[in-house]
């Protein structure tokens, strides 16, 4: 057992379980769990420069601050998640009249999305408590991350995903020799069919707002911006954040990670931290602007597929984000995304729609005034845009076919 794990809290009912109580949600309302680790021991053994001196430039940096122990693997791209880069892309920063501007660039992890934060966790996981087996539903993205760090690690794992996944995410779940399971029905049904798949064959679950380590792995991204961003923050006013949100559980795992350092004492100003959805998909927004935590269903279709989500399986703690941290929620519609796309890529950054939605968001929120020139911002891109080239080439225009000669080419080129 890792040093620093205490057990779970309960997000709804507050009801406490030792860490092996329980394993997904809580028993009595089937709430999400949050991890509770030991502060005061964390406190004692740990300073700041004690985290941010350490050499290892993965997200196992903050093991002191996870409840799994090292999960060895070294020289595996399990290893290798995290830690990605955060660009300040002055030209947008200028476009936009920002004074402060970073992008970081979740699509750079080992199978190019955000998830390997959370697969990589549950890995390590898994193999504290012997389960030989892993397996997850998934819009494509999770499951190519489980898949991929499993098999980093020579673990066995099993993925359910809509037929519809983008060709590049099944491609991937199939090279990582996963065994790809793929269901004629959405990303909902491949939910719940895997929740029951593994109660009855004993496989541990990793599905995103049932599994409560995924946070744990997700909050790794605000360590970094903690580390590379907060820390040297020069501004009165909070960084805030941009983050596309489907089943709500990045935005409630990055809100996790600030909270956890709060409780150290390590960070001094909350961010602000805004979730962006689509309209087609804003179960969470919905409820966020209606000011209640009950996640009413919607029929999902946009085409950001990793954020298309009809139920979201961690919508109350993805409105707390929000609504703790003074942030905000914004719906933007499918062609924005589209659009969000071009601009990312004129700075060398190449997000897929789904991470595009971030910067569609913060577009959105400097037109409402929700954002001004002075705040500090920072867009989360959660996945590279090779996972889906078909949507990447509706934010361009093709490029033009020429017979190979020097005549023809000063035509195209109006000399
Ligand atoms: C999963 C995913 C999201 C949304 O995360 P949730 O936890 O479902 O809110 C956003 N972008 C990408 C690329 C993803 O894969
Ligand atoms: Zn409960």
């Amino acid at each position: 057992m890792a040093a620093n794990f205490s057990g779970y809290k309960c997000s709804l009912c507050g009801r406490e379980y030792g860490p092996n109580e329980v394993t997904y949600t809580c028993p009595a309302d089937g709430g999400n769990l949050d991890v509770v680790l030991d502060y005061e021991a964390i406190r004692k053994k740990y300073r700041i420069e004690d985290v941010i001196s350490r050499t290892d430039f993965s997200l196992w940096r903050y093991l002191p601050l996870l409840p799994v122990s090292d999960p060895g693997g070294e020289g595996t791209p399990l290893r290798a998640a995290g830690w990605t880069p955060t660009f300040t892309p002055t030209v947008l920063a200028r476009e936009l009249g920002l004074k402060q501007l970073w992008v970081k660039d979740d699509g750079r992890n080992p199978t190019a999305s955000f998830k390997d934060r959370a697969s990589s966790v549950v890995v390590a996981r898994a193999r504290q408590i012997g389960a030989e087996v892993v397996v997850t539903a998934s819009t494509g993205n999770a499951g190519a991350a489980l898949a991929g760090m499993a098999a980093a690690v020579n673990h066995k794992a099993v993925i359910f995903a809509p037929r519809t996944a983008p060709q590049a995410k099944i491609a991937q779940l199939l090279i990582f020799n996963a065994q790809v399971i793929l269901v004629d029905g959405n990303y909902d049904s491949a939910f719940d069919l895997t929740i029951q798949a593994s109660q009855e064959f004993g496989w541990y679950c990793r599905n995103t707002g049932y599994n409560p380590f995924t946070a744990e792995g997700k909050k790794t991204a605000a360590l970094e911006i903690w580390e590379t961003v907060l820390l040297n923050l020069k501004s009165d006013r909070p960084l805030t954040i941009f983050i596309p949100v489907g089943d709500g559980n990045i935005i409630s795992g990055i809100h996790k990670g600030f909270k956890d350092l709060k409780q150290l004492g390590w960070l001094e100003q909350m961010p602000r931290i805004i979730g962006v959805q689509s309209e087609k998909s804003a179960a969470v927004a919905n409820a966020f602007f209606a000011g209640t935590e009950t996640i009413t269903p919607v029929n999902a279709t946009t085409i950001a597929d990793s954020i298309s989500v009809d139920l979201p399986r961690d919508g109350v703690r993805a409105v707390r984000a929000a609504t703790q941290t003074g942030g905000a929620y914004l719906t933007v519609s499918d062609e924005d995304i589209i659009k969000a796309i071009a601009p990312l890529g004129r700075v060398g950054i190449f997000a897929e729609p789904a991470g595009a939605t971030a910067y569609a968001g913060l577009l959105k929120a400097l037109k409402t005034g929700l954002v001004q020139e002075d705040d500090p911002v920072l867009v989360l891109n959660t996945g590279s845009g090779l996972k889906d080239i078909r949507a990447a080439m509706q934010a361009v225009k093709e490029a033009p076919v020429i017979e190979p000669t020097m005549e023809a080419l000063k035509k195209h080129l109006n000399v």
